[in-house]
């Protein structure tokens, strides 16, 4: 066996569960296909990760990554592609080697949902955007739009708003998702929302110019100028994994586990996003921890808890 246990993904409850599982004597490897931090890290600003009342995502990404190779060292950069899971071991291929542990954690989070509209794919870094901290500052006194009515639609908005791009935040019914703290931010910084309004088709020639809107109250079509569209309508489970090796998923695509991060295949354990439910980075912590020590059971070691 080359690792009691493999963690795939480096963001919150990955990371959380490599400080655990190494802290408690486990020999642990971390996947991650990037460097590390997973949506958190794209997140302008945070203010409910308790300790810290305001950070960019970057920063805690940094911080937490920081505190994991305290313990061990992450294998940034390797895709995991295959499981297959044996009575005795988890065999693990990934885009450079392959690998035998005793337990896995998937914990691939979300990735962004596309609108799925005209326009959207092909001026995609032409003005289409799913990531303000990143792309934001092009657009610096230029005109936006942000789609979505959730809280990372309005962390967005009010982001981009104070980098000083004028912004228009389009949702599609007339109530917003998000929570009541952001959406106030979001009216006390000056970002002009439009409900009750689909963004049907993104427009230009080489970068977006303008967007097809139709308003479902008055069932008017017009076109807005605007040069880039950021999309932030929610989040799609990373499950391909989950789904090769059997893994029980939700009706939505979320890892099933129970309250001590199984799933329903022995030896595979599922924190943070994929299993759904609230999603926030501090439940992603706290199932990342709790994974990484129930992992135990199937390696022969007690933890005392
Ligand atoms: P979300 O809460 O699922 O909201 C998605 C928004 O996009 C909804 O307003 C939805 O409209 C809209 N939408 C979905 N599909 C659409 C489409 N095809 N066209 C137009 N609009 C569409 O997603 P999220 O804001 O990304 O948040 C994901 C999770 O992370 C949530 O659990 C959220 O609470 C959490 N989160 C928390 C924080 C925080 O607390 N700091 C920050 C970010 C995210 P409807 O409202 O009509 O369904």
């Amino acid at each position: 066996m080359d690792y009691e246990l493999a963690i795939i993904g480096g963001g919150p409850a990955g990371y959380t569960a490599g400080i655990y599982a190494t802290r408690a004597g486990i020999k642990c490897v971390l996947f991650d296909l990037g460097y590390g931090g997973g949506l958190m890290a794209l997140s302008p600003e945070i203010e409910n990760y308790t300790g810290y009342p305001s950070i960019s995502g970057m920063a805690l990404g940094d911080k937490m990554r920081e505190h994991l190779e305290k313990y061990m060292t992450p294998n940034f950069g390797e895709t995991v592609e295959k499981l297959e899971v044996t009575e005795d071991e988890v065999r693990i291929k990934t885009n450079s080697k392959e690998y035998t542990a005793g337990a896995v954690i998937i914990a691939t989070g979300t990735v962004h949902r596309k609108l799925g509209i005209k326009g959207e794919a092909d001026l995609t870094g032409r003005g289409v955007s799913y990531c303000a901290t990143c792309d934001g500052p092009f657009f610096k006194g230029k005109k936006a739009i942000v789609v979505g009515g959730g809280n990372s639609a309005l962390i967005e908005a009010i982001a981009l708003k104070q980098m000083g791009v004028d912004i228009s935040l389009i949702h599609r019914r007339d109530v917003l998702r998000g929570e009541d703290a952001y959406k106030d931010r979001a009216v006390e910084v000056g970002v002009d929302i439009i409900y009750q309004t689909h963004v049907e088709e993104i427009m230009g020639e080489d970068k977006v110019e303008k967007v097809l809107v139709h308003n479902v109250k008055d069932q008017k079509k017009s076109e807005l100028k605007t040069s880039a569209v950021f999309v932030s309508i929610g989040e799609e489970p990373q499950n391909q994994l989950a789904k090769q090796i059997g893994c029980a998923l939700d009706d939505q695509g979320y890892i099933i586990t129970d309250k001590n991060q199984r799933t329903n295949v022995k030896r595979i354990y599922a924190a943070g996003d994929i299993t759904g439910g609230l999603r926030q980075i501090v439940t992603a912590c706290a199932e990342g921890a709790l994974a990484s020590l129930t992992s135990t059971e199937v390696l022969g070691k007690v933890y005392p808890y």
